[in-house]
């Protein structure tokens, strides 16, 4: 059985066709530029050159037509023809109340995910086109949409009310919902079956760490509290967005200094996090230059600060746990920055987290990194995403 992941962005199309028998990566591209000039498709196949495809996409629509047509190409494809590929596994952000599992595609679903867009705009409208337009190009193929705040349905009532009115949460859903659910749904299974522990047995806390970032409490296998809220603007720092702050500033910032509310939204999510401590980059690799090699100071205190938010987040999860047993690193920086998961630990030695620092030299692949005598395990376990979204799509089907 043969799954194609989707993941629609604004101007993007990230495809993915996977195996499922083997769970072998036949295909992976990325249309880049959608609806704006200069559309540019290039797909990678394993001991392949890249395939790379310059025509003008002026639509989701006709850049997964050029996606699929990649895929049955006759030099540069994977498969025959589309018949080979059983189901459709699309990415969407916003899951709302009623989700929290994945869904196999249908009118129902299609209405509810147009009510959700007004939780993550940015992000469930390219979803909802993208299947729009799936649905178009392959009628008869099975769909079904995974939602990365689905993993979380299951934090109890005290994790995810906040202290607002009632009726906020009643009338409009303003709660906690989090994220990166698909991400730490994977790597929280993945890091049982390395350890060999049944994963209802264990309290895992997953450190999601890339450009986005998100740490969540894990017990028995199921989200208990996670740090990205309502949006994932809120919980620890990130590359350009703030995580928590005093919800004070916002008002301070608009009826003291006369911000609109656009430019705080501007401010909190694309000026903020190291880019805004540093103004010198957003990427962590550029902050490390700068603090490591550079000496900058305002870069090693965004490192410091960092670092600091997710030690403490830590530290309240372990609470929130009730002791905690593994403690998993992946995502772009949690997988490669070892000073920084260095930085994270430092500190910890009295929750019994013990780092073994040769070990800790890994990047990017599975590793227990932790001293043989550590109580709390620690990990690096890389995310995949994109199996995650189709094993959840070939069990619908099943
Ligand atoms: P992601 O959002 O998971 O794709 O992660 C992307 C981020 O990972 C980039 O913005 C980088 O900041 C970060 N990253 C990747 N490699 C490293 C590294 N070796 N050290 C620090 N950060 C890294």
């Amino acid at each position: 059985m043969k799954i194609l992941v989707i993941n629609c962005g604004s101007s993007s199309v990230k495809y993915q066709l996977i195996d499922m028998s083997n769970e072998d990566l036949l295909a992976q591209g990325l249309v880049e530029r959608v609806g704006i000039d200069g559309s540019i498709l290039t797909q990678k196949v394993k001991g392949r050159d890249k395939y790379i495809v310059q025509v003008p996409m002026k639509d989701h629509k006709e850049a997964i037509s050029h996606a699929l047509n990649a895929l049955v190409d006759k030099t540069n494809g994977v498969i025959k023809s589309m018949d080979e590929i059983s189901a459709v596994g699309h990415r969407v952000v916003h899951g709302g109340e009623k989700y929290s599992q994945s869904v196999l595609v249908n009118d129902e679903v299609m209405d509810y995910l147009e009510e959700c867009v007004k939780l993550a705009p940015l992000h469930n409208r390219p979803n909802i086109i993208g299947i729009e337009a799936c649905k178009a190009l392959m009628p008869r193929i099975p769909m079904a949409v995974v939602f990365d705040t689905a993993f979380h349905g299951t934090m109890p009532k005290r994790a995810y009310l906040y202290p607002l009115p009632y009726e906020l949460y009643e009338k409009h859903g303003i709660r906690k919902y989090g994220f990166h659910g698909t991400s730490h749904k994977y790597v929280s299974q993945k890091v049982a079956q390395v350890m060999g522990k049944n994963i209802e047995d264990i309290n895992i806390i997953s450190c999601h760490i890339g450009n986005g970032a998100s740490i969540t409490a894990i017990k028995g296998g199921k989200s208990i509290d996670t740090s990205m809220g309502f949006t994932p603007l809120d919980g620890v720092a990130m590359g350009t967005r703030s995580g928590s702050i005093d919800p004070a500033i916002i008002m301070y910032l608009v009826k003291e200094l006369g911000y609109t509310i656009d430019e705080v939204s501007e401010i909190l999510n694309k000026k903020s996090g190291v880019l805004g401590i540093t103004s010198i980059s957003s990427d962590l690799r550029d902050i490390k230059e700068a603090a490591y090699n550079n000496e900058n100071e305002i870069a090693k205190l965004a490192l410091d600060i960092f670092s600091y938010k997710i030690k403490t987040q830590i530290g309240a999860y372990a609470a929130a746990l009730g002791g905690v047993d593994v403690i998993v690193f992946t995502a772009g920086i949690g997988e490669n920055s070892f000073e920084t998961r260095i930085d994270i630990l430092e500190g910890l030695e009295y929750m019994g987290v013990h780092l073994n620092k040769e070990r800790n030299k890994v990047m990017g692949e599975i590793a227990l990194i932790s001293t043989d005598d550590s109580k709390v395990k620690v990990y690096v376990i890389p995310t995949n995403e994109e199996l995650m979204i189709a094993k959840e799509t070939r069990d619908l089907l099943h």
